[in-house]
């Protein structure tokens, strides 16, 4: 087993011709090539400066170890995902940084199902690629490349079949449409006119210097959409990161709100309409997703961290609806992975269906407030100081999916969770009042720090 990692949470990612070069990039292709051995794969990527330089070194060595490329050009994760399973493909590359700064860039490798691959396959990958067990293919037998057009439109097109189009077009939705200069700004305006949607958009021009704003959703980076949305009197406002698989909302008011409120707006409708359905999520999810799951009489599944493992556990349990706070849901119907433009057309059908704007479906939630802390903790330390945590809280009502995640009597909550890239323990704690929540974190750090003294 090789000691290095290729691999992080979602793919490879790196600063670009610095941790991730063109050489570095044809080597993957020739390993990605060689673990699924001369198949047809397709490629994408988005809109970052790098995007055609990766696409290129990527396709050169799957096509040296025989695999036919199709290349679709420009397109949001979703989008690429949707086209693998809709064209029947053996599996796709996608060429990006998701939510990074646009320095950065990334390769995802997708499997024929649509969904990124596992981890123990990403393992396979490194192992081809570090103990140099690249197969080339002969001169007679390489692959082919052709384009493949038109997967944005199929992707579009497919949405619009899982929503209620012409309760939507009754309405006259207008709604910002914040781009982050990438991606989203290909698919999401055309939905959303299509769907009768007066749209208004804010950093839609492709742009890989990400001029606008930087791509990670956050609410200090979406100052301008939701001034926008006051501005204008639009309905609601939507912001995806750099590759639209995630979408971060704002009501009319211009109130930006967190992927955890959004989310527990849809599985309450969905709920209501699949009775005891199954919910998927991670344990690092708020305690509003479960109330929520818990009130509508759903089954609610934590899993770890990781968009990759809710794709996973929900295809293992057969759930169609999944969601991660920061703004990444799932739609099953549809397809197994996070979704920006799917997101914006459920929230669009519940408004519509509801006749409800988001102000009001986010108002009638429980309200948590959400305090955060980090540890400092060497590598090696982790597992014993997790071990340690879990003897002292064993007895409580806890989770040991992804770390130690603990739910007290008056509804407040704490997980405790290594870092899988830092050398830090992450602290998430959220209760009815800050007091309580900044309290839970405090608690936790002075346990956390009296351990580390001990090991
Ligand atoms: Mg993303």
């Amino acid at each position: 087993m090789s000691e290095k990692k290729l691999f992080g949470t979602n793919g490879i990612r790196g600063l670009v011709n610095v941790e991730l070069t063109p050489e570095m990039a044809i080597k993957v292709g020739c390993a990605i090539g060689t673990f699924f051995g001369r198949k047809n794969l397709l490629v994408g990527h988005d809109a970052r400066t790098s995007g055609t330089l990766f696409s290129k070194a990527v396709i050169s060595g799957l096509m040296a170890t025989g695999c036919n490329v199709f290349f679709a050009g420009m397109a949001p994760t979703p989008s690429l995902q949707f086209a693998v399973k809709n064209h029947k493909m053996d599996g796709g590359v996608i060429i990006t940084a998701s939510h990074n700064p646009p320095e950065y860039n990334g390769i995802k490798v997708i499997w024929s199902d649509g969904i990124e691959t596992s981890h123990e396959q990403e393992t396979e990958i490194e192992n081809i690629y570090y103990q140099n067990k690249i197969v080339f293919a002969p001169w007679d037998k390489l692959g082919e490349a052709r384009d493949l057009p038109g997967i944005n439109d199929e992707y579009v097109q497919a949405i619009k079949t899982h929503v209620n189009q012409a309760k939507i077009a009754e309405k006259h939705f207008h709604v910002v449409i914040d781009a982050a200069n990438s991606v989203g700004g290909l698919t999401a305006p055309p939905l959303l006119r299509e769907l009768g949607c007066k749209i208004t958009t804010i950093n839609a021009n492709i742009d890989g210097t990400f001029p606008g704003r930087l791509p990670e959703p956050r609410p200090e980076n979406l100052t301008d959409l939701s001034s926008t949305v006051k501005a204008i009197g639009a309905d609601m406002g939507v912001a995806f990161d750099g590759d639209a698989d995630r979408s971060i909302f704002t009501d009319e008011s211009g109130t930006i709100y967190w992927g955890d409120k959004t989310f527990a707006v849809v599985i309450k409708q969905f709920l209501l309409k699949n009775k005891g359905a199954k919910i998927v999520t991670p344990v690092s999810s708020s305690t509003l997703i479960k109330d929520t799951v818990d009130a509508y009489k759903g089954e609610l599944i934590w899993t770890k961290v990781g968009s990759v493992t809710v794709s996973q556990k929900m295809k293992e349990v057969d759930a169609k609806l999944g969601g991660e706070e920061n703004g990444g849901i799932f739609y099953g119907p549809h397809q197994a992975v996070r979704d920006g433009a799917m997101t914006t057309a459920l929230l669009l059908n519940i408004m519509a269906e509801t006749a409800m704007p988001l102000s009001k479906l986010v108002a009638e939630q429980p309200q948590y407030f959400i305090e955060k802390g980090k540890i400092e903790c060497p590598d090696d330390k982790k597992e014993v100081v997790l071990q340690k945590i879990y003897e002292q809280v064993k007895g409580e009502n806890i989770s040991t999916i992804d770390g130690v995640k603990i739910w007290f009597s008056d509804s407040s909550a704490i997980l405790i969770r290594p870092s899988g890239t830092e050398n830090v323990f992450r602290l998430y704690a959220e209760a009815k009042n800050q007091t309580k929540a900044l309290k839970l974190v405090e608690d936790y750090s002075s346990r956390l720090k009296k351990i580390l003294e001990t090991v």
